[in-house]
């Protein structure tokens, strides 16, 4: 058993978790039809690169999330804006 996505890595809505989602699901799919390995062991080196990689992810969004939850909501609204131009 192993969680992917959100409920394995919670990101700020900064653009990157639906990509890590998708990509955890390419990459754990994609590893146990190559194999070798047990399947077992295949999903615990999966989890590694995954928590790696999520790992970057919060740091790079950390700060974004800083001003996103802004005790100014324009200040906030405007960051929104500034990252997630409609
Ligand atoms: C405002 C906002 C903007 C965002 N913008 C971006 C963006 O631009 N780019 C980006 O990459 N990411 C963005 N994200 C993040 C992205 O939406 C999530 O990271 C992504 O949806 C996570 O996918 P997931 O499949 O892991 O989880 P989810 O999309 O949450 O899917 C989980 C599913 O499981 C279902 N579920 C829950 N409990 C149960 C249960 N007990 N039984 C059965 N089903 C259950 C839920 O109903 C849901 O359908 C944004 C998020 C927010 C809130």
């Amino acid at each position: 058993m192993t969680l992917l996505g959100d409920a394995a890595h919670l990101m700020p809505p900064l653009g990157a978790g639906a990509n890590l989602a998708m990509l955890d699901g390419a990459e754990l799919a994609e590893s146990l039809a190559a194999g070798p390995g047990e399947p077992d062991e295949i999903v615990r080196a999966f989890e590694e690169r995954m928590w790696a990689r999520a790992g970057t992810w919060a740091k790079i969004t950390e700060a974004g999330l800083e001003r996103l939850v802004s005790p100014d909501p324009a200040e906030a609204l405007a960051f929104f804006d500034e990252v997630q131009p409609s």
